[in-house]
């Protein structure tokens, strides 16, 4: 059976690019993409360790117009599978995503509620979407949530775009699963903890590596029940 491909959102740094780094290691064959994948620094040279099992190809999550043509480039990356069948993506991490840090209540400005939204939330929703031909049945749709989206956890003002944003995420997630329980794709969200990124910063309490093996663990364990929950890294359910 041909190696599962995987793509990956916002794979030039952070989480998104220990995903892909562990997927190559752990066999898989990966589409990384990234919005400016010429300054992708960390991301290119991996492509020369793995050859012709890393694609790296441009994508603005935020922009569907970006979506579009990702779909028209995707089939020729994806190749045919051993029965001559067209190539389909057995996992699809929608990754990247964005933190507007400072927001105050009593300052508060639409535009970073359009960003975040539009990239946290509605970029995730309309690219699986997208995607949605390209997905073999029984794929895996996994969505980079946060802690800070469970409206039940809110206990202190900070970040609305963000929290907002992920909380409509979780929604989404859950609609993602009804849409396509019936070719047995699996949707989850899924919160990594506080990660050691550029995000997270240095004091977070998670390194990267540990966080995407956990990510990738639980999304090898998922199975059609699982479709429309919200858990962690370890696998155990957040709350909404
Ligand atoms: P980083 O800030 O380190 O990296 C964010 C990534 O998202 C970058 O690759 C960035 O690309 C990409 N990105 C942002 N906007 C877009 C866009 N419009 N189109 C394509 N790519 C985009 O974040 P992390 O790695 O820490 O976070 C990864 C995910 O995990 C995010 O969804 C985040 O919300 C979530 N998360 C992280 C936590 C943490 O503690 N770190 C905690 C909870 C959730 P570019 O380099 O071009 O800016």
């Amino acid at each position: 059976m041909a190696d599962p491909h995987a793509l990956v959102t916002g794979a030039n740094r952070g989480i998104g690019l220990a995903l892909v780094q562990q997927l190559l290691a752990s066999g898989h064959r990966v589409v990384a993409t990234c919005r400016q994948p010429g300054r992708a620094t960390m991301l290119n040279p991996l492509a020369g360790e793995y050859p012709g099992r890393l694609h790296v190809l441009p994508l603005d999550v935020a922009e569907p117009k970006s979506h579009t043509e990702l779909v028209r480039e995707l089939p020729l990356v994806l190749g045919e599978d051993d029965d001559g069948a067209p190539g389909r993506l057995d996992l699809l991490v929608n990754n990247a995503g964005v933190l507007h840090s400072g927001e105050r209540f009593g300052s508060l400005t639409a535009a970073n509620f359009d960003d975040s939204f539009r990239t946290n939330a509605l970029g995730p929703l309309l690219l699986a979407q997208a995607l949605a031909p390209l997905l073999a049945d029984g794929a895996r749709i996994v969505n980079l949530s946060s802690r800070l989206g469970a409206i039940s956890l809110a206990e202190r003002f900070g970040t609305p775009s963000y929290n907002m944003s992920k909380a409509a995420l979780n929604m989404a997630t859950v609609l993602l699963a009804r849409a396509l329980e019936d070719r047995g794709i699996v949707a989850i969200a899924i919160s990594p903890g506080w990660v050691r990124t550029d995000m997270g910063g240095e004091d977070a309490e998670v390194a990267v590596e540990d966080a995407a093996a956990g990510i990738l663990g639980v999304a090898a364990k998922l199975g059609a029940g699982d479709s429309g929950r919200f858990v962690d890294w370890r696998g155990q359910s957040v709350p909404w």
